[in-house]
């Protein structure tokens, strides 16, 4: 396993729409192997393949609050409420800003074996859950920040 470079704005990468995984492999779990060290290297909870330069639709999240998971070809099912909080971002590194997010979201995605996972996040596993899985259309929570600075 390695730390990958993260890609920062202005990286023709961090706008792509991700593609599906296909076949979940070998060289899917080394990759997620590499995504997860790249996100530890780097303080975050949570990383998007993207961010590494690999236009996949797989995120890793680790919300250091004992919910550590990948999530491979990741779907929002159900969302409800609404919360607005502080966010950053591996990719835009020096800046914050406060986003509206859904209070509660539902996920369907594969996980790192391949099977179908159903998960059920809530606060602040919520953001994290929106954040990265924006990350695989192309989307920075830069875009949808009601205020947006430098830290
Ligand atoms: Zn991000």
């Amino acid at each position: 396993m390695a730390i990958r470079n993260v890609r920062t704005e202005g990286e023709d990468v961090l706008r792509m729409i991700c593609k599906p995984v296909s076949e979940v492999n070998d060289g899917t779990r080394r990759l997620i192997g590499d995504m997860y060290d790249t996100m530890y290297a780097t303080d975050g909870v949570g990383l998007a393949a993207p961010q590494i330069g690999v236009v996949k639709r797989i995120v890793v999240i680790d919300d250091r609050e004992g919910h550590k998971f990948a999530l491979i070809n990741p779907k929002i099912t159900a969302k409800s409420g609404t919360q607005r909080s502080c966010e950053g971002c591996l990719s835009l590194p020096g800046y914050r800003g406060e986003v509206d997010r859904p209070q509660e979201v539902t996920v369907e995605a594969l996980d790192e074996y391949g099977e179908p996972i159903t998960l059920h996040a809530k606060d602040f596993l919520a953001v994290i859950c929106c954040h990265e899985l924006d990350h695989l259309d192309g989307i920075l929570y830069k875009d949808l920040a009601v205020n947006y600075e430098r830290v």
